[in-house]
């Protein structure tokens, strides 16, 4: 079946100011890189990530958590970003102005081309210690590394679930949301907060809402636009249909 992609949400894209983009884990589908609930299989299946991605669990079990990060940064260094997230880079050049922010922690935005992504869940591939908080470079790849200066800890760079959005990014997202004319929601189930308040934010400022999913979602019935499909397949879409005239 052909996709259908509303002339109205085209046409809002074309006439916007500034377009504030939220992807999620759904974005990163197609390019093999599990959501949460779809990880839960083979070698992990028997975990939670909310029993994983704490800081309690690390507290509890630094070595677990580290090994199920390493399982993941191996996993999304061997995949590539797929035609939406190509899309998404392409549309930085359509539009007038374009926020990216993200809460896949996969840097696939990044490599398809995207710029000043705001990585609002942090990165995999960022390391920082435990104890001040401090970005790192000292992790050695052993099972529990160190900080090279106070020997405390070292964690991987993502929020975890229960710790707060770093500042410049929560500012950044949250000053775009007000802004914004077009608020553009991609694969994510807008269940997670504070990233899942961008959209009402920006709704409440007047901004036309897109959003596009497999699945029906909270924000659904707040949106102006609901394109059902996989970011792989309507991100291109739009962008064709943006780039013709
Ligand atoms: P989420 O909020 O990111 O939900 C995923 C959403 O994507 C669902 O609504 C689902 O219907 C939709 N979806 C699935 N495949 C799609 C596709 N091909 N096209 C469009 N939509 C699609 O929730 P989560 O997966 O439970 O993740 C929670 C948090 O965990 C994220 O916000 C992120 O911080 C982290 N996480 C990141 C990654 C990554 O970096 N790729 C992967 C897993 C989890």
């Amino acid at each position: 079946m052909a996709l259908e992609i509303p002339a109205g949400a085209v046409e809002a894209l074309r006439q916007s100011r500034h377009v504030l983009v939220l992807t999620g884990s759904g974005a990163s589908a197609e390019s093999g890189v599990p959501t949460f609930r779809d990880a839960q299989s083979g070698l992990w299946a028997q975990y939670d990530p909310l029993e994983l991605a704490t800081p309690d669990a690390f507290v509890k079990d630094p070595a677990l958590v580290w090994r199920w990060y390493r399982w993941r940064r191996e996993l999304v260094s061997g995949v590539e970003p797929n035609a939406g997230h190509f899309a998404l880079a392409e549309l930085e050049g359509l539009v007038n102005r374009l926020t990216l922010v993200t809460q896949n922690v996969d840097g696939l935005h990044q490599k398809a081309g995207s710029s000043d992504v705001v990585e609002f869940h942090g990165s995999l591939f960022a390391t920082r210690c435990f104890v001040e908080g401090t970005a790192s470079d000292d992790d050695d790849g052993s099972a529990t590394p160190r900080c090279g200066i106070c020997g405390g800890h070292l964690r991987p760079g993502v929020v975890w679930f229960g710790e707060s959005i770093p500042e410049t990014e929560l500012q950044t997202a949250a000053t775009a949301a007000i802004d914004c004319d077009v608020f553009l929601s991609i694969g994510t189930s807008s269940l997670v907060w504070p990233a899942a308040g961008l959209a009402e934010a920006a709704a409440r400022s007047g901004a036309t809402v897109i959003e596009i999913n497999t699945d029906p979602t909270p924000l659904s019935a707040e949106s102006h636009f609901v394109i059902q499909g996989k970011s792989g397949e309507v991100l291109p879409e739009l962008v064709n249909c943006l780039a013709v005239q």
